[in-house]
């Protein structure tokens, strides 16, 4: 499935790298185009991957390049008074190639969580292809005004795209380890899962076909129209038998073993950490897509896996297919699209109100100052942006 990419802010630009950078290795070509978009123009020289005129520097006029110091009210009103100029990276993307776009963006700071709904908006009004968001949510140990802006974003963005995939930071770091020191993990976990998604389908030249391919139709289907969803993964290594050098036939793989093997490794996929943890009980579509050595892909075990699946979810619009690839194990991705049973939203969203509620208070307390800035700025991100 062929995708134009726009990476709004700092986290979205690096996310935006790290998928770019893994369909560069993997040579599958499922990134047709990527545009970074920040107001910062250190975070833009900072990119490596993105082409120097696929960077757009939007509010240079306001904020001469220096961000937008997680005022996401502020991102959102530059990327309005600025949308030409991504509308104008935009022209360039050859739009008949894809299939669809991904606004990628940090909820929790200034510029991708004010902008990536202000440019969804506008993909959406000008583009037939589907537009779809993947957003970041901040770790709790951000502050509050991570929070504030990360619900408001989610609210504002969820309305704008087709779906949104999300990943949250608070789900995904390891204790003791910084938040900042781990985002190069956690943006190779969110590639490794969006990469094995969308190469599905892009037949490489000299690949073999799978029997069951996941094609575009399929990918976007499942993420239908509206909601949100979130992203398994696992693999299991395989053993594969060592090749005979004048044997007219390579050994074939232990069939049964091989349809276990998928059935495991989709159930780790879905029941282990996602990329958004929540309920699997009540999610309305998903695809689970097998990737690995094409004699390792067994049907039966996909469709036993695509079955197990429908079980746990009580769905009845699973889908299910394969990914031939040349390595040394077999992986699944489970998308769950969606999905409502969601305890961090909920928590993320009543945090917002709580802490928009008191700052109303201590705004109209004049002796307050000290307490209105600790309660919106304390927080591990305090010392940074
Ligand atoms: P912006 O540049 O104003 O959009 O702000 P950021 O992109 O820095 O957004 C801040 C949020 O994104 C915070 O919740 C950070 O934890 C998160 N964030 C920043 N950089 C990364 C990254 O490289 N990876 C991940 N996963 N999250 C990041």
């Amino acid at each position: 499935m062929k995708l134009a990419l726009v990476g709004a802010g700092q986290a979205g630009g690096k996310v935006m790298e790290a998928i770019m950078m893994y369909d560069r290795r993997a040579e599958v070509g499922f990134v047709a185009d990527a545009i970074a978009v920040n107001t910062a123009r250190a975070d833009l020289v900072g990119l490596e991957a993105t082409p120097l005129e696929r960077r757009v520097l939007i509010g240079g006029a306001r904020l001469k390049g220096h961000g937008t110091g997680a005022d996401n009210e502020l991102g959102a009103d530059v990327a309005r008074d600025d949308l030409t100029e991504v509308m104008r990276a935009v022209d360039d993307v050859a739009v008949h190639e894809i299939d669809a776009f991904l606004v990628i963006a940090g909820l929790g700071g200034g510029t991708g969580s004010g902008a990536a709904p202000v440019i969804a908006r506008e993909l959406r009004r000008r583009h037939a292809e589907p537009v779809y968001g993947l957003g970041i949510l901040p770790s709790r140990t951000e502050g509050n005004i991570y929070t504030l802006n990360a619900a408001r974003s989610f609210v504002t963005l969820v309305d704008q795209v087709d779906n949104l995939l999300l990943f949250d930071n608070d789900a995904w770091r390891e204790g003791g380890e910084s938040l900042r020191t781990s985002y190069d993990r956690l943006n190779a976990e969110i590639a490794r899962r969006l990469g094995v998604l969308f190469s599905a389908g892009e037949v490489k030249e000299g690949q073999a076909v799978g029997e069951s391919v996941v094609d575009a139709s399929e990918i976007i289907n499942t993420l239908g129209s509206g909601g949100i969803s979130t992203l398994g993964y696992a693999a299991t290594a395989v053993d594969r038998p060592k090749p005979r050098l004048f044997a007219r036939r390579q050994p074939a793989p232990d069939v049964g073993d091989s349809t276990n093997r998928i059935l495991t490794t989709v159930r780790r996929a879905a029941l282990g950490r996602l990329t958004l943890p929540c309920e699997l009980a009540g999610v309305e579509r998903g695809l689970l897509v097998a990737a690995g050595p094409p004699a390792y892909l067994d049907r039966r075990g996909i469709e036993r896996a695509r079955r197990w699946l429908e079980e746990t979810t009580g769905s009845m619009e699973i889908r299910g297919g394969d990914y031939p690839l040349d390595s040394g194990y077999v992986a699944a991705v489970v998308l769950l699209s969606g999905v409502s049973d969601v305890p961090r939203i909920e928590e993320l969203k009543a945090t917002a109100v709580e802490t928009q509620q008191r700052v109303r208070e201590l705004e109209a307390d004049a002796d307050a100052p000290e307490a209105l800035r600790d309660l919106t700025w304390s927080g591990e991100a305090d010392d940074g942006d």
